[in-house]
């Protein structure tokens, strides 16, 4: 009896003080993959604060909350390495459209475009308090302009130095690396010698170079090998953003995978990213002339408004087009445009028509200068081919990204990426095409953008790693977005938890913002 007694006090009893303590929240019976790629199995995850305690058989333990998630499976939070929030944080501080697609870190500052004061923008977002952890590049593009404005100039090496200081500062603030967006201006005004000498500067501080390249269409071949070079010469790991190919390289893409792969074998960490869509988005800038963006918006007015300049413009996109191999601009849809929003939705060659006009490619053109003078417009290029989509898929170290801002709800007529990245990869191309597996699906959104952005304690389903998971339904997950009804919520997210703190409740949002700032490897120096 006494026996008995000794034993309780000194086992049973500590064992059920513990187990009662224990967790605030257990994902019971879910088929757990741990997003290194391996095969789902059956378990248990049991969460304390903000972080994921034991994963395992936990059918005894006690909790706060259980939560049985039978049937569904269990995975790490996405991680979306590729987006541009700026501006949209106050708006929709709950990233509903990325809550809803299972993501719960975004990486910001993309293309060269991000805010060049990390510092304060960091405490912008800690005031605002997003539902998704978010970090931060910083953009070539933001960091000319503070020097050189939008000119399209060489900076000097007093000028290169000021510029090499704030990316410096950027890094010790917080920033993941540096990134270039080479088709905007003023970055493609650039030379190759500018961006190593500002890469060397994050690379100090063991950042990543992101690259939206100079070229993704005709001249990608050198845009790509740029962009290796570039990571060769500063000594820092390379991220190719958004890796897809337009015309005239349609079925190109093993060439530029043989590429990559290349420049691993000698060395050099290379990786890519993409989002699963013949589309892409951007402004309607880039079918322009670069030397007519010269100077920023007043100047470009003031050059169209010359007959002689107007018309160098039109042969210049008139040689571009044949360079393109297109007869005509209805693959370019305006997404957005502030002057006139009656054109939300319609292709160039629609609004030509819509016009009076014949369906010349001059005329066109014509079309897209009348937009360009109201204010220009944010527009869906349906420029890509499904091969090479799949192919980019199917290459172990592509990354699944959205390229997109926090969407506002109804606003405008966005590419659908904004909402259904990653469902659109685990509904059509895992389970309907089978082009790969569940496992390596979400080892893609997870641990491999976590490894190449140095996210520590993230991308991961293991003890001690921070609590963001994420539970859907295998069977049912889909993206509900598309080109033409582009504002709908993926489906089949049960649970999202970010920090420990569920986030979306048996399929709802239901407000709480507990994302965290993420600071780059550079960070830890300053303090
Ligand atoms: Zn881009």
């Amino acid at each position: 009896m006494l026996k008995t007694k000794l034993l309780f006090l000194l086992f049973v009893f500590p064992a059920l003080l513990f187990a009662q303590k224990h967790y605030d929240i257990i994902l019971r019976n879910g088929k757990i993959i741990d997003g290194a790629g391996n095969p789902w199995f059956y378990g248990d995850v049991g969460i304390k604060k903000d972080k994921i305690v034991r994963i395992g058989n936990l059918s005894r333990a006690k909790a706060k909350k259980i939560i049985d998630v039978s049937g569904l499976i269990i995975a790490p939070g996405f991680i979306d390495v590729h987006t541009h929030i700026e501006g949209d944080e106050k708006k929709t501080p709950t990233a509903d459209n990325f809550i809803y697609d299972g993501v719960t870190t975004v990486i910001t500052g993309n293309c060269g475009i991000s805010e060049v004061d990390l510092k304060k923008y960091f405490k912008y977002l800690d005031s605002v308090k997003l539902s998704v952890n978010v970090g931060s590049l910083i953009g070539h593009n933001d960091v000319r302009k503070a020097v050189l404005g939008e000119a399209a100039i060489a900076p000097d090496s007093a000028q290169l130095k000021q510029m090499e200081a704030i990316v410096e500062q950027a890094m010790r603030d917080g920033a993941m690396g540096f990134s270039t967006g080479l088709i905007y201006t003023p970055g493609l005004y650039s030379k190759t010698d500018e961006v190593v000498a500002l890469a060397k500067s994050a690379a100090k501080y063991h950042g990543v170079y992101t690259s939206h390249m100079r070229n993704e269409s005709d001249k990608i071949f050198e845009a790509i090998n740029e962009a290796i070079d570039i990571g060769r010469q500063a000594n820092m790991p390379v991220e190719i953003s958004h890796f897809k190919v337009g015309l005239p390289n349609w079925n190109k893409s093993d060439q530029m995978i043989a590429m990559v792969e290349k420049a691993r074998a000698e060395g050099l960490d290379v990786t890519v990213d993409q989002y699963p869509y013949t589309a892409s988005s951007t402004t309607l800038n880039v079918l322009l002339p670069d030397w007519l963006l010269d100077g920023g918006r007043d100047s470009v007015l003031k050059r169209l408004a010359d007959p002689a300049i107007h018309q160098k413009v039109v042969d210049e996109m008139i040689r571009d087009m044949a360079r393109r191999t297109r007869a005509h601009f209805d693959y370019a849809v305006v997404a957005h445009c502030e002057g006139d929003s009656t054109l939300n939705g319609k292709n160039i060659m629609q609004i030509n028509i819509a016009k009076g006009r014949e369906s010349t490619i001059p005329n066109e053109i014509e079309t897209i200068l009348d937009i360009t003078k109201i204010g220009s417009a944010s527009m869906v290029f349906h420029g890509m081919n499904e091969d090479d989509v799949e192919n980019i898929m199917k290459y172990p170290l592509t990354a699944i990204i959205s390229d997109s801002g926090i969407r506002e709800f109804g606003v405008g007529v966005p590419h659908p990426r904004g909402y259904g990245s990653n469902a659109r990869v685990l509904g059509l191309y895992v389970r309907e095409k089978h082009l790969i597996t569940l496992e390596d699906a979400v080892r893609k959104m997870t641990s491999l953008p976590a490894q190449k952005f140095h996210l520590a304690g993230r991308g991961l389903l293991q003890p001690g790693m921070y609590a963001d998971i994420v539970v859907f339904d295998a069977n049912t997950v889909k993206d509900e977005s598309t080109f033409d009804h582009p504002h709908a919520y993926s489906t089949g997210f049960k649970y999202v938890l970010v920090n420990g703190q569920l986030t979306v409740d048996n399929f709802k949002h239901n407000g709480t913002r507990n994302g965290a700032i993420l600071h780059g490897p550079g960070y830890e120096q300053n303090k």
